[in-house]
């Protein structure tokens, strides 16, 4: 008898495999921009971007900003470290940013191995506080859409992880008990933050094994543990 009946997977870089097409995106935008003329390489412009953008999305997610001010802001202000104080070109950027990133079909290791695994004996869904025109995409470009049932992203919801409100709209969608729930995620702060907090069972996904003194109910370091955990 199997302890959990839902499974409630995060999908930015817990199965979707981020780092590498954010990277791979942005490499190639950074060369049909013609950004070499305005930074010394494509590491500086990344270096550059990466605080940049973690902050914003800090601020997005207090709901200081809005998702546009996130999404051309990050561009703008890492143009702007460079003395290129161009909004237009910005707002194409982030637009072709989040077009092409979401077209990326890189997935964690053993991410199919797992879902082929699982998928006949749990309903799984996925739990994301992305954008929802990237979501979507990225679920059906990388292969991942048929695994899941319900695809739950915060700006459809109305309220974002690790709020209670999200965690309690998923389950309650899914008829789900929360006993029988399991939440799968790499984020301390949203994924295991919001399952501990609403009192669900949480996986954390810790690949890098980054250290922490944080209580977690079970954590892994790859995908494949959880192939007869489960
Ligand atoms: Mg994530």
């Amino acid at each position: 008898m199997r302890k959990y009946k839902h499974l409630f997977f995060d999908l930015d870089h817990t199965l979707w495999d981020f780092a590498t097409n954010e990277q791979e995106t942005l490499t190639d935008l950074f060369n049909s921009y013609n950004l070499n003329g305005h930074f010394n390489s494509f590491e500086a412009f990344f270096d550059c971007y990466k605080p940049i953008n973690a902050d914003l999305w800090i601020k997005y997610r207090h709901g200081q900003i809005k998702k546009a001010d996130l999404n051309v802001g990050r561009f703008h202000n890492t143009f702007l470290t460079v003395g290129l104080d161009q909004p237009k070109l910005a707002e194409k950027f982030a637009h072709d940013f989040v077009a092409f990133n979401s077209q990326k079909k890189a997935v964690m290791p053993h991410t199919f191995e797992l879902l082929d695994y699982l998928k006949a004996h749990y309903q799984m869904h996925i739990i994301t506080n992305g954008f929802v025109e990237a979501q979507k995409v990225k679920m059906e470009m990388s292969g991942l859409r048929p695994y899941f049932k319900k695809i739950f992203i915060s700006e459809e919801v109305g309220a974002q992880k690790p709020k209670v409100a999200f965690f309690e709209y998923a389950i309650k969608s899914c008829n789900a008990r929360k006993k029988e729930s399991l939440v799968i995620g790499d984020s301390l702060a949203m994924d295991i933050k919001g399952a501990q907090d609403f009192g669900l069972d949480h996986v954390f996904f810790n690949p890098h094994q980054t250290s922490h003194s944080e209580k977690v109910f079970k954590e892994i370091h790859s995908l494949s543990e959880l192939i007869g955990w489960l």
